[in-house]
């Protein structure tokens, strides 16, 4: 089957088209346009402007890049949630009129899974990871048990790629400012101590932020400040993801989201996977980012398992958990 995914639950609008291969993914394209604020954060409804002017262009593009002509696609996939409510609806807009249009079948899908699903898809020897799922808004730890995606643990308040952008915007640093944290911290010498937030499974970023920010008005080094709050939160985030691991007895972990493109995150979480004696995957940089493929791959998974949605039922969910969905495509 060939199933063309459009990608629109935040900043970014994408489209991706995949094939399934004995079960594995095969990725035909995958074409992304990405909103920038002129400043602050991301305004929804701007995104979504933004999405609507390209969206079009984007499903041209990606089948064209495919090698396909649009009478090849089997299936239509986009992202029902959770995300930004005026970003989803352009999205699914899209993808309804793309579905009628060539009178093909339409499957919503879950954008977290989706994230994990194209660790599985794509990256050989990922059967069942612990995905540490790692974006802008999203921070989640997610596992497969009795049926059904579960998170063990998540983010009580902003994702951790907004917790280093607030940060970055704070210092004067463009959108996406993990990048340039990356780089300035690489520079830092000296730890400073910053509030470990950990409750149960969960963890908070909001206190910490606030404490780095004051840090650096005490007058200490950028450099420093950035290198002590990566430090920080990627040490939290390592902690939850190896409980997560030992609680299932898992042997995977995967890395998901745009923070996931970190080295120093990932060397962190590769050196727990060593010492436990788990096996540790990262997707490729355009398959971590939001992306159509992997919503297309999901889709496909769906439909396999015999899974049909109708239009009617086709209507978004900005706040649609991950253990929402019935995962019928593993046994
Ligand atoms: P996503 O929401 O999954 O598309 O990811 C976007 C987020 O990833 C933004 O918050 C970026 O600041 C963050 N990001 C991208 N590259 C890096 C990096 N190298 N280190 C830390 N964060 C990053
Ligand atoms: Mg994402």
């Amino acid at each position: 089957m060939i199933c063309l995914g459009i990608e629109g639950t935040a900043h970014s609008i994408g489209v991706g088209l995949v094939r399934d291969i004995k079960k594995s993914c095969q990725v035909l394209s995958n074409c992304i346009k990405t909103y920038q604020p002129e400043h602050g954060g991301i305004h929804p409804r701007e995104a979504a402007n933004h999405h609507a002017a390209y969206i079009a262009d984007l499903i041209e593009t990606s089948v064209k890049k495919a090698n396909m002509d649009f009478a090849a696609i089997d299936l239509i996939a986009f992202s029902q949630g959770p995300g930004l409510g005026p970003c989803l609806r352009t999205a699914a807009t899209a993808a309804r009129a793309l579905a009628l249009s060539l009178d093909k079948p339409l499957i919503g899908v879950n954008h977290c899974v989706a994230h994990l699903e194209i660790g599985r898809g794509t990256v050989r020897g990922c059967t069942d990871p612990v995905l540490l799922y790692v974006s802008g808004a999203n921070t989640q730890v997610i596992a497969f048990a009795e049926g059904k995606y579960r998170v063990f643990g998540e983010t009580l308040d902003v994702g951790i790629g907004n917790c280093l952008d607030k940060f970055g915007r704070g210092v004067g640093l463009d959108f996406p400012c993990g990048p340039k944290i990356e780089e300035l911290a690489k520079k830092g010498t000296c730890y400073l101590p910053l509030p470990y937030s950990i409750k149960g499974m969960d963890i908070a970023f909001s206190g910490l932020l606030t404490a780095a920010e004051n840090i650096l008005q005490r007058g200490e080094k950028l450099e420093d400040v950035c290198y002590s709050l990566q430090e920080t939160t990627f040490a939290m985030l390592t902690e939850v993801t190896e409980r997560a691991m030992a609680h299932t007895e898992k042997k995977e972990v995967l890395l998901g989201g745009g923070v996931a493109s970190n080295k120093r995150l990932r060397e962190m979480v590769q050196m727990m996977a060593r010492d436990r004696g788990a096996a540790f995957f990262v997707p490729s940089k355009d398959l971590c980012v939001d992306n159509g493929a992997m919503i297309a791959w999901l889709g496909f998974l769906m439909y396999d398992s015999g899974l049909r949605m109708s239009i009617d039922e086709s209507i978004i969910n900005q706040r649609f958990r991950t253990d929402m969905v019935e995962v019928t495509w593993r046994g």
